[in-house]
C-alpha cells in the first residue's frame, strides 16, 4: 500500500499505485474505466471493512453500530455493510427495500426524516422495523393501523443542544426534524393509551465533525437527555441512539477524527445506561464515517486550456456527478477536496491547474488552483473522499450529460 500525498490533505492510504497509477482494489483505474467507462464512482468494499473492523476494535463492548444507508445506498454496498454492522438506518421506503433486499434484520431497522409519506409509514410497520417518529401525525396514522404486532416507534427528539461546530447542525432551536424535547413528556404519556410498542430514543445533533471533544459533549448530553425523557416512557427503553457525528478529513489542514477519548467517553456512558436504563442499546448511527473514504471519483481529461495565465483542464465529470467535490452540497465556503491526477502518481512535473467540469456555470469546479501533475487531454482526475453524499447527493440531471458509473470492487 502506499501513501499519496496531494497539495495540503492528510495523507491518502489505502490505494496502491502500480507504474504511476491509482488503483482501487488493487486494480489500475485505467482500465477499469476502460470497461466501465468515464466518468465512475469506484468503491472499495475492503476498505469498509477495514473501516468498521478498527472502529469496532477501538469502541467499548456493547455500543451498537449502525449504518445510515443514505451516505451510499448502493446495493451492494449496503450488502457489504450490512453484516458488519448492528442496523441500518433508512430514510424512505426505498431504502427500506434496499435495506431488506441486503439481508439487513428489520427489528434492527429504524427509518428517520421529518416528511414520511402515509403509504412509507404503512410499509415500515408492515416491515416490523421501528420508526423513528418526528411528529403527532406519524403517532396518529401509525397507531390506527391494522398490523400483526402494534408498530415499533422510538421518538426522535429535537434536544436543546447541538453539536458544535458541526459541518451541518441538526439539533439546538427551532428546525423540521423531531419532536421538540419539552413536548416529549407529555406524548410519552399519551403513547401508553395508544396501539403502539415504544422501543427508545433517537437523538441525532449533527454530521461531519472532526472534533472529538464536542463530539463527546453531544453524546453526554444526549444520554443525559434520554435519562431525563425515560422517567415518563411507558416501556423501557430498548434503543437509545445517540446519533454519530463523525467527520472524515475533507480539505487543507484537516485531520483523521481522534477515536481515543470518544471510546473513553463513550464507556463511561454505557456504563451509566447499564445502570438507569439496563435493557437500552447505546447506539451510533454512521454514514460518512464508515463508507467516505473507500470511494474514489475519476473523470477524463477533454481538453486543456490557458485562460489569462491560469490552466483549466477540463473533465467529462464535475458538479452534476459529484456536488459536493465541487462545493455546494452545503459547504459554506468552498474548499478543494483531495485531487490527483490518476495516472501520474508522483510525477516530477507539476503546474498550478483547476479542474472544471463540461457545465455551463462557474460552480462546476472540482480544483481551484491546486498543484497537480501536467495534464492533458486523456489523463484521469480522481476524487479521493468520495465514497459518501456523492453519485446520489448529485444533481444527475442537470445539463443532460450521461451518468456516471459506479462500480463496487
Ligand atoms: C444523515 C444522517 C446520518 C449520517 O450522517 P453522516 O454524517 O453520514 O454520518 C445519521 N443519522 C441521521 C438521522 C441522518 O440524517
Amino acid at each position: 500500500m502506499s501513501t499519496i500525498q496531494t497539495d495540503q490533505h492528510a495523507p491518502i492510504t489505502g490505494f496502491e499505485v502500480e507504474d504511476g497509477v491509482l488503483c482501487v482494489a488493487g486494480q489500475r483505474v485505467d482500465q477499469l474505466l476502460q470497461s466501465a467507462g468515464s466518468p465512475a464512482y469506484l468503491y472499495d468494499t475492503s476498505l469498509i471493512k477495514k473501516r468498521i473492523t478498527g472502529l469496532r476494535a477501538v469502541l467499548p463492548e456493547g455500543i451498537h453500530l449502525h449504518y445510515a444507508i443514505k451516505a451510499n445506498p448502493h446495493p451492494e454496498i449496503v450488502a457489504a455493510t450490512a453484516p458488519l454492522v448492528d442496523g441500518l438506518d433508512i430514510a424512505s421506503a426505498n431504502e427500506l427495500q434496499v435495506a431488506l433486499g441486503a439481508g439487513g434484520d428489520p427489528e434492527h431497522i429504524s427509518f428517520a426524516g421529518p416528511g414520511k409519506r402515509e403509504q412509507e409509514l404503512a410499509a415500515a410497520a408492515h416491515a416490523g422495523i421501528i420508526v423513528n417518529v418526528e411528529s403527532v401525525r406519524e403517532i396518529h396514522y401509525l397507531s390506527q393501523l391494522q398490523t400483526q404486532q402494534p408498530p415499533r416507534v422510538a421518538i426522535r427528539v429535537n434536544p436543546p443542544f447541538q453539536l458544535k461546530t458541526s459541518g451541518m447542525k441538526m439539533g439546538g432551536g427551532p428546525q423540521q426534524f423531531g419532536i421538540d424535547s419539552e413536548q416529549v413528556p407529555g406524548l410519552l404519556r399519551q403513547l401508553a393509551s395508544l396501539q403502539l410498542e415504544f422501543v427508545g430514543f433517537h437523538i441525532f445533533s449533527g454530521s461531519q465533525n472532526l472534533r472529538a471533544e464536542a463530539i463527546c459533549e453531544a453524546q453526554q448530553l444526549a444520554v443525559q437527555l434520554a435519562i431525563d425523557l425515560a422517567r415518563h416512557a411507558p416501556a423501557p427503553v430498548q434503543l437509545l441512539n445517540i446519533g454519530g457525528g463523525f467527520g472524515i478529513p475533507y480539505f487543507p489542514g484537516e485531520q483523521p477524527l481522534e477515536l481515543a477519548s470518544i471510546a473513553a467517553n463513550l464507556e463511561q456512558l454505557r456504563d451509566r445506561a447499564r445502570a438507569v436504563l439496563p435493557q437500552a442499546r447505546l447506539t451510533l448511527e454512521l454514514g460518512r464515517y464508515l463508507v467516505g473514504e473507500a470511494g474514489v471519483y475519476v473523470c477524463t481529461v477533454l481538453d486543456r486550456k490557458e485562460s489569462r495565465g491560469q490552466v483549466y483542464l477540463v473533465t467529462d465529470g464535475g458538479l452534476h456527478h459529484h456536488l459536493a467535490a465541487s462545493g455546494n452540497f452545503g459547504q459554506v465556503i468552498r474548499k478543494n477536496y483531495p485531487v490527483v491526477i490518476a495516472n501520474r502518481i508522483g510525477a516530477t512535473e507539476t503546474e498550478t491547474a483547476s479542474v472544471v467540469g463540461p457545465l455551463c456555470t462557474p460552480l462546476d469546479l472540482l480544483a481551484d488552483r491546486m498543484q497537480l501533475a501536467s495534464a492533458g487531454p486523456g489523463d484521469l482526475v480522481a476524487v479521493f473522499q468520495s465514497g459518501a453524499y456523492g453519485y446520489t447527493a448529485s444533481p444527475r440531471g442537470f445539463l443532460s450529460h450521461p451518468e456516471p458509473a459506479e462500480l463496487v470492487l
